[in-house]
């Protein structure tokens, strides 16, 4: 049984105006099973993050089923879709969205407060994922003195705390240099090789889709290709 399974998922989002919008995701079908790494590729607009939040269950489609692991969840509340959220995805975004003023160690903790687990198992946890990301050493740095790297660490460490089955990345090195890129696409490579976490990510560049076995592009809301990544590093054409 695929661990994502879309079938004719669309999305379409209200109109300020009076005239109608084009739909953002247009019948999207497709699985993707325990295990692997995607990268998902398109033009600006082409409806990879409307597509990443739907997967993600932040969001709800318009028309369509989304199966994951098994169960519909195209219909589910909004309390319900939070429970499956916390104990299946970890999320990991371009802007890390960390809280600025509490430590590394409470930014990776912030998951387990929902899960009512106990503080000092709270930090003990967050501890081990900041010391698998390679930040041992920053447990009590705040974000806002930290380099765009290692705050991203903390962002995949947070992401990983509640043992997730899926990790979703949003552009996760958009706002890092070449070299910082590479460090943190390790690390998703090593959850992938290591722990068989599923990984699907968005970018805009070629060198680090090359990281995922597998590519979806889309354009217009559509899947134009989905195969094998097969590209050539260093030419970005998006
Ligand atoms: P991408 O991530 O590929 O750049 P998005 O999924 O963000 O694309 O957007 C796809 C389309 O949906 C775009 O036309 C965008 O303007 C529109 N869109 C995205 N989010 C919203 C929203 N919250 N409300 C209205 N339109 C949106
Ligand atoms: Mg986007």
């Amino acid at each position: 049984m695929p661990l994502i399974q879309l079938d004719r998922i669309s999305k379409q989002y209200p109109s300020a105006a009076e005239q109608p919008v084009p739909q953002a995701l247009n019948s999207v079908t497709l699985n993707i099973e325990q295990g692997e790494f995607v990268a998902i590729m398109g033009p600006s607009g082409s409806g990879k993050s409307t597509l990443m939040n739907l997967i993600g269950c932040l969001d709800t489609p318009s028309g369509g089923h989304y199966y994951l692991d098994g169960r519909d969840v195209t219909t589910l509340a909004p309390d319900e879709l939070a429970l499956v959220r916390n104990q299946t995805i970890g999320f990991v975004f371009q802007g890390f969205n960390l809280l600025k003023r509490i430590s590394a160690l409470d930014n990776v903790g912030l998951p387990l407060l929902y899960s009512n687990i106990p503080k000092s198992e709270r930090r003990s946890r967050a501890a081990a994922m900041l010391e698998l990301t390679g930040l041992g050493r920053y447990l009590h740095s705040l974000p806002n003195r930290m380099s765009g790297g290692q705050q991203q660490r903390v962002a995949i460490a947070r992401a990983l705390v509640n043992q997730p089955r899926l990790i979703l990345a949003d552009e996760p090195t958009g706002n890092l240099d070449t070299h910082t890129s590479r460090e943190i696409m390790e690390i998703f490579q090593t959850l992938h090789k290591e722990q068989g976490i599923t990984i699907v990510l968005v970018t805009h560049e070629n060198d680090i889709a090359a990281y995922a076995k597998r590519l979806i592009r889309i354009v217009d809301g559509a899947v134009v290709y989905d195969g094998k990544t097969n590209l050539s590093p260093r030419i970005n054409t998006n």
